[in-house]
């Protein structure tokens, strides 16, 4: 730092240059000792940044007046010790890369090729794959077992996920020298630009396989369909998924595999219907079992229990089955069961059964119906 140049003799211009002079210096002198232009060249690399620096402060008519009243100490606050007349920040660790991205948005080479792109040769993990798994109601309440089939890319076994026929090997792409990338030049405002592409011989992979593998034609991994085994958990629900982990494509240059996605469609069930956690289930019941009461059979996901209705049950009547429902998917407990009950009118009735009926008809009184008497108490009332 102690002996950095006057930014007008790097850019070989006099103190009263006009910015158009100071950008037709800057782009020939940025032309000049490009790194891409002087490839390996220290010197170069060191004068290139030098240029930069100072097109930069003095390309800035707020910095240029900073730096012409206190020199580099004005513009730079690491310079000669703590910069007088300038407050600092905004303008420390000088990045000509950073310069060139704001230009550009992205893709400058940066020194010695340094690029940001992912190295094609590292590790890359696989992608996961999506499947959809129509169950049971009752295989989705009590969890089980089930097989999936997918189709899933695997590391060919021909060449070991070269790509290449066995005999040869994959070499590194002379174009890109291996990294995928290749930069192109671009004429800017501010010069000649380098930018990155990906390259076209290898397409990004750094690498150029001449005789390709039969067996992968040269993609290193090949589609199996596989069959898996699912253990379906308890309690899962329409719509819901769960993963089997690294069971998707595999990765790429040691990169992990992906995973399985399983997404899960309920069939309706003829019985029960689901509710969260909780079962729904309609069962009809005869007349005289809601008037008598009468032990019902109730189905459950673990199996018939029975269930006493009572006397008096009135259609519609909702009874719970604490704990009878689906079990909780990741924690203790379960659900409950709901029954509703619904009384079914009998049809199709003997003269007999008419009989009996209607001697049960002479038979009731006011009392036996709450809701009637109470609905012509309210008719009286409304049709006075
Ligand atoms: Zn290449
Ligand atoms: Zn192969």
């Amino acid at each position: 730092m102690a002996d950095k140049r006057d930014y007008y003799e790097v850019l070989g211009v006099s103190k009263d240059a006009s910015s158009d002079d100071l950008k037709k210096a800057y782009r020939k002198l940025a032309k000049q000792y490009h790194p891409d232009m002087n490839p390996g060249d220290k010197a170069a690399e060191a004068k290139f940044k030098e240029v930069n620096e100072a097109y930069e402060v003095l390309n800035d008519p707020a910095k240029r007046q900073r730096y012409d009243q206190f020199g580099h100490a004005g513009v730079d606050p690491s310079y000669g010790g703590g910069g007088a007349g300038y407050g600092g920040g905004g303008f420390g660790g000088f990045d000509v890369g950073d310069i060139f991205e704001s230009f550009f948005g992205g893709g400058f080479s940066g020194f010695g090729g340094s690029s940001r792109t992912r190295n094609p040769n590292g590790p890359i993990r696989g992608n996961d794959i999506n499947v959809t798994l129509g169950l049971s109601f009752m295989d989705a309440a009590k969890g089980c077992k089930q097989q999936i089939q997918v189709q899933r890319l695997e590391k060919c076994d021909t060449c070991g996920g070269s790509g290449a026929k066995s005999g040869t090997t994959a070499e590194t792409c002379t174009e890109c020298g291996g990294t995928g990338q290749v930069k192109v030049s671009q004429r800017t405002p501010i010069g000649v630009i380098q930018t990155t592409r990906t390259c076209s011989k290898c397409s990004g992979k750094g690498k150029v396989i001449k005789e390709p593998c039969p067996d992968c034609r040269g993609m290193g991994r090949v589609r199996h369909t596989r069959t898996l085994e699912v253990s379906v958990p308890a309690g899962i629900d329409d719509g819901q998924t769960f993963v089997l982990r690294g069971q998707g494509d595999q990765g790429v240059n040691g990169g992990p595999s992906g995973d399985v996605n399983i997404m899960v469609t309920l069939r309706p069930d003829t019985l029960f219907e689901r509710d969260g956690f909780d079962v729904w289930c309609d069962i009809p019941i005869t007349f005289s079992q809601a008037v008598l009461g009468d032990e019902i059979t109730v189905p459950t996901i673990d199996g018939k229990v029975k269930y006493t209705v009572p006397e008096g049950t009135q259609s519609g009547t909702v009874f719970r089955l604490r704990n009878k429902g689906i079990q909780y998917v990741n924690g203790r407990g379960r659900g409950d069961q709901y029954v509703k009950v619904n009384i079914e009118v009998p049809r199709n009735l003997t003269g007999k059964q008419k009989d009996a009926l209607r001697k049960f008809e002479e038979l009731s009184t006011e009392k036996n119906y709450e809701k009637r008497r109470s609905f012509f108490d309210k008719l009286k009332d409304a049709m006075k």
